[in-house]
């Protein structure tokens, strides 16, 4: 990968990075505020844990989101970013401008959410 590519991608990593900070704390904040707002009866406690939980599970994803992306910095640093973890070939910079900090390239991510598939089946 050129140089100005992986400054592309760098840039592109770090914007994302900022987005999903901004994101969890936004979550953050809003579970704080439902928890200090007034939830006596019970219609607004099944409300309120359902937003919770969906809360929950976004900031999980954020986090795990933020997590791949502090990775594949990581990888720009150590020079191996763009390469397919799996079968080690040039991820294709279509795939890497959808989703920046993918690990691997189209054919090992099929692969790989096949396996996952298979596993959930058992
Ligand atoms: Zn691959």
């Amino acid at each position: 990968m050129k140089q100005s590519d992986i400054e592309f991608f760098k840039n592109l990593l770090l914007e994302r990075k900022e987005q999903v900070l901004k994101n969890i704390d936004g979550a953050t904040k809003e579970i704080e505020s439902l928890d200090a707002s007034d939830a006596r009866d019970e219609v607004d406690f099944a409300t309120l844990s359902v937003n919770n939980l969906i809360d929950h599970a976004l900031s999980v994803q954020q986090s795990q989101e933020l997590f791949e992306i502090e990775y594949a910095l990581g990888k720009i640093e150590k020079g191996t970013y763009g390469i397919c973890e799996m079968c080690e070939e040039a991820i294709s910079m279509q795939r890497l401008k959808i989703k920046p900090h993918a690990k691997y390239c189209i054919i090992c991510r099929e692969i790989s959410e096949k396996e996952k598939n298979k596993k959930r089946s058992f």
